[in-house]
C-alpha cells in the first residue's frame, strides 16, 4: 500500500490542521478561503453537521470515526490527490463535499456505518439510486454528467483508499470503465457571429456618448437626492426631488442618427438606475468579448487597472488591463496578469470608474464592477458588493438583450452566459476568415498585433490554447472544403480542382484522414482570408511573402487574383459579389474621374471572372 505523502494528514497532525484563515480541522463548519469575484459565498462553506435519515446529525458522537474519514478524504484531494490528478481548488471542494454528503446519507439509510462497508454491489445500488433522482429540470432524471460525477466520487474514494485505509472501498468498477462514459463535452458554445456582432456593436455604441449621458444623468439625480437628504427630507420624498431635478434632461442624438438614442423624460430614480445598469452591462460585454478574460477576472478588476506599455520595436504603445487570474493560479488570491486592451476596453474601464465611483467611495472598496443591492439611487445605508455570476447572466439575457434588441438565433432567443465572451474572443482572434466581422475587425487586429509582439508578456496559456484550437479547427475545415469543392476559382483553385481525388465527395473519413496527414506531416500552410484561401508556397507568392508566410501589405484581392497559390470556393462568393456591386455603384456615379473609372471597370472584370468560374462548376454550397 502506498502511504500518504502529506505530513499534515497524519493522524496526530490533523486536529491542529488549519483549513483556512477562519477554520480548523475540528470545526463543524469549514469556511474555506479562495473566494473569487462573482462566486457565491455559500460555495465556500460546508457544514459537517448535516441531518441523516434517522434524524441524527453527522456531527453526533456515534459518527465520529466515519466523519473523520470523510474529512480526511475531502481534504486529501487538496493536499495529496491521487497520482496524476491535480490538487483540487477550494471552489471544487464544496461540490465534492455535497456529493459525498449524498453518498453518506444514502449509505447510512442502508445501514452502512463506514466507507469500508461499500462493496461493489453497494456501489452499483448507489448509482442506480442516483439515476432515479429528479434532475434540475422538471420531469427529467439526473443528467448523465451528474451521474458521471457520482461515479468519479466512488473512483476517487477507491484511489485514495490505497493511501488512507479509513476511506478504502471495494473497486467500484473493476476492470471496466465507469458506467457513464464521459462524453466529449466539446466547447461551451461561443456566441454565433450573427448574435455576437450585434451584441458587441451595441455595447460599443453604448459606452460612447450614451455612457456620458447616463453618467451625467446619474450624477445630477444623485446630487439632488443627497442634497434633499442633507436637508432632512425623507428618502421617499428625496426620490421625488431627484426626479424633478432631471425632468428636463435630454439624451444626445448620435452622429448619423436622427433622434436621441433614448427617450426623455426620465420619470423615476428606478429608471436612472436601470439605464446605469445597462451601461454597466455594456462595459462587461466589451471587456468580456474584446479581452477574453473570465468572469471572475473581470469582476476582480480594480480602479486604475489600465497600464500603457510600448511595443518591443517602439513603433506603437499597447494598453493593458492589469488584474488577477484565479482559475489556474496556485494561490487563493490569484496571480497578477495583464491582458491586451484595445481602445474600447480602455473606454469601458473609464466609464466604469465614473459609473460606480459613488459605490466605491461609500463602501471604501476599489473594484470597478460593484453593484448595490437595492434599486434607485445610492442611499446612506446602501449595501454594496460584487454581483454573483448568476446575476450577470440574468441581466444579460433578461434586461440587456431586450434593451439592445438582440436578434434571435435560428428563430430562438440566444442564451448568453459569462463563458461566451472568452470563447468568442478566442474564436475571433484565432479566426482568419473574418467575413462578416468588419464591425469588430479593427479591435481584433489590434489585439492580434499586440499578442504577437515580442514584448507581449501574456501568460494566460489556457487562453492561448483556446485560440490555437480554434485556428487549427478553421484550417482543418478550410482544407476539407478546398479538397471536396466541385468548383474552385483562382489560379491555385483551378489546379487543385483538377488534381484533388476528393473533388465532389462529402467530407467522409478518407478526406478527414488526408487532411490530418496534411496538417501533421507536411509543411503545407493554408492561409484564410475573406476573399479566398492561400495554399502558400513562397516561390510562387505574388505578394512577395517570405518563409514565414504572405506579405500582409501586398496581400490584396487584386494581387491574390494573379497568384498561383490562390483558391476561391462558393463560400467566398458573397465577398466577390459585394465587391462587384460596390464598383458597379461607383461607375454609376456621374462625377467619377477617368482613373477611378478604369480601376472600377478592371475590378468588375476580375469579379466577373471569379463569379463565372464559380458558376461554371455549379457548386451549390453557397456559404457552406
Ligand atoms: S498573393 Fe495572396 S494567394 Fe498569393 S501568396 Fe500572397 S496571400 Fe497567398
Amino acid at each position: 500500500m502506498q502511504a500518504s505523502t502529506a505530513p499534515d494528514l497524519a493522524v496526530t497532525a490533523r486536529p491542529a490542521l488549519r483549513i483556512s484563515a477562519r477554520s480548523v480541522w475540528s470545526d463543524q463548519v469549514w469556511h474555506l478561503d479562495g473566494h473569487r469575484p462573482g462566486a457565491n459565498r455559500s460555495d465556500f462553506s460546508l457544514d459537517w453537521g448535516f441531518a441523516l435519515a434517522d434524524d441524527s446529525r453527522f456531527s453526533d458522537p456515534q459518527w465520529a470515526d466515519w466523519r473523520e474519514a470523510a474529512k480526511l478524504f475531502l481534504w486529501s484531494l487538496k493536499l495529496d490527490p491521487p497520482a496524476g490528478r491535480r490538487n483540487v481548488h477550494e471552489s471544487t471542494i464544496v461540490r465534492i463535499f455535497n456529493m459525498q454528503r449524498t453518498l453518506i446519507r444514502w449509505m447510512a439509510a442502508q445501514g452502512y456505518r463506514s466507507f469500508a462497508d461499500l462493496d461493489r454491489d453497494g456501489s452499483d445500488r448507489f448509482l442506480a439510486a442516483m439515476a432515479q433522482r429528479p434532475g434540475s429540470k422538471p420531469g427529467k432524471a439526473l443528467s448523465t454528467m451528474t451521474l458521471q460525477h457520482y461515479a468519479n466520487l466512488l473512483t476517487l474514494l477507491y484511489l485514495q483508499g490505497s493511501k488512507f485505509p479509513e476511506v478504502a472501498i471495494d473497486d467500484p468498477f473493476p476492470g471496466i470503465v465507469p458506467p457513464f462514459v464521459r462524453r466529449d463535452r466539446g466547447w461551451l458554445p461561443y456566441t454565433p457571429d450573427a448574435v455576437a456582432v450585434p451584441l458587441v456593436s451595441a455595447a460599443l455604441r453604448l459606452i460612447e456618448q450614451p455612457a456620458d449621458d447616463v453618467i451625467a444623468l446619474q450624477t445630477q439625480a444623485q446630487a439632488a437626492y443627497d442634497d434633499a437628504l442633507a436637508r432632512g427630507i425623507s428618502q421617499t420624498k428625496a426620490g421625488f426631488v431627484a426626479t424633478d431635478a432631471i425632468r428636463e434632461f435630454t439624451f444626445s442624438t448620435l452622429s448619423g442618427e436622427e433622434s436621441p438614442w433614448h427617450e426623455a423624460p426620465v420619470t423615476s430614480t428606478k429608471q436612472v438606475r436601470y439605464l446605469a445598469d445597462r451601461i454597466y452591462d455594456a462595459c462587461f460585454v466589451v471587456i468580456a468579448y474584446l479581452v477574453g478574460a473570465r468572469v471572475s477576472e473581470i469582476l476582480g478588476l480594480q480602479v486604475g487597472c489600465i497600464e500603457q506599455h510600448p511595443a518591443s520595436d517602439g513603433s506603437e504603445s499597447f494598453a493593458y488591463l492589469a488584474g488577477q487570474i484565479y482559475k489556474t493560479a496556485r494561490g487563493v488570491d490569484g496571480e497578477a496578469h495583464r491582458w491586451v486592451a484595445p481602445a474600447p476596453v480602455e473606454r469601458a474601464v473609464l466609464v466604469m470608474e465614473q459609473l460606480t465611483a459613488r459605490l466605491r467611495a461609500q463602501s471604501g472598496r476599489s473594484e470597478l464592477f460593484l453593484v448595490m443591492a437595492s434599486t434607485g439611487l445610492v442611499g446612506p445605508a446602501a449595501r454594496t458588493d460584487l454581483p454573483v455570476v448568476s446575476t450577470i447572466i440574468r441581466r444579460l439575457n433578461d434586461l440587456f438583450a431586450p434593451f439592445i434588441g438582440l436578434p434571435d438565433h435560428e428563430g430562438e432567443p440566444w442564451h448568453l452566459n459569462t463563458h461566451q465572451g472568452r470563447k468568442t474572443f478566442a474564436r475571433f482572434v484565432g479566426k482568419r476568415d473574418r467575413t462578416g466581422l468588419h464591425a469588430l475587425q479593427a479591435h481584433f487586429g489590434h489585439v492580434t498585433r499586440a499578442m504577437t509582439d515580442r514584448g507581449y508578456v501574456g501568460t494566460d496559456f489556457a487562453l492561448d490554447d483556446l485560440i490555437d484550437r480554434h485556428t487549427r479547427e478553421e484550417t482543418r475545415a478550410a482544407l476539407e472544403e478546398v479538397l471536396t469543392a466541385t468548383t474552385l476559382a483562382g489560379k491555385g483553385g483551378r489546379m487543385i480542382a483538377a488534381r484533388s481525388q476528393f473533388r465532389g465527395r462529402t467530407r467522409d473519413g478518407d478526406v478527414q484522414a488526408y487532411v490530418r496527414f496534411l496538417m501533421e506531416e507536411t509543411d503545407l500552410r493554408l492561409g484564410v482570408c475573406d476573399w479566398g484561401y492561400c495554399v502558400y508556397r513562397v516561390e510562387t507568392a505574388a505578394c512577395f511573402g517570405d518563409e514565414k508566410g504572405p506579405n500582409p501589405v501586398l496581400r490584396t484581392e487584386s494581387t491574390c487574383l494573379t497568384c498561383a497559390n490562390f483558391a476561391v470556393t462558393a463560400r467566398h462568393r458573397p465577398v466577390w459579389q459585394a465587391r462587384r456591386d460596390r464598383n458597379a455603384d461607383l461607375l454609376a456615379h456621374p462625377g467619377l474621374d477617368p482613373v477611378s473609372r478604369r480601376v472600377a471597370e478592371t475590378r468588375i472584370v476580375e469579379c466577373d471572372r471569379i463569379l463565372g468560374e464559380l458558376d461554371h462548376g455549379k457548386d451549390g454550397r453557397d456559404g457552406a
